[in-house]
């Protein structure tokens, strides 16, 4: 018998997604595994998506946005979200450029909802 990471529930030995919070077990987690490019990919966008932050900081008004967006960007890759293109977009608009292409240049498939 196994449990559920995030909430504690028991789980099914072969459960693949936990019944009570809906979220993904170790299991499905490596079988849907990132690519090695995708690592490095949100490695670079991490370091570049703070290095946004660090540049428009002078500025104080972009914080508004290119903090949270980074943020949330961060949870995004811990939790194994996918990131909308939308979301991509505005980071390579308004928080940075390297960012932004390498956030569009990643593969979405692996990722949940
Ligand atoms: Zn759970």
């Amino acid at each position: 018998m196994k449990y559920c990471k995030y909430c504690g529930s028991q789980l099914d030995d072969d459960a693949v997604v936990c019944v009570n919070c809906g979220r993904a077990t170790d299991e499905f987690v490596a079988a849907g595994a990132e690519s090695d490019t995708n690592k490095t990919l949100n490695i670079v966008i991490k370091v570049f998506m703070v290095l946004g932050c660090i540049a428009y900081g002078w500025t104080l008004i972009p914080l508004i946005w290119c903090i949270p967006m980074t943020v949330s960007f961060f949870r995004k890759v811990s939790d194994g979200r996918k990131v909308g293109v939308g979301f991509k977009v505005c980071t390579l608009l308004f928080v940075n450029i390297i960012a932004g292409i390498c956030l569009l240049c990643r593969d979405e498939n692996c990722y949940k909802d």
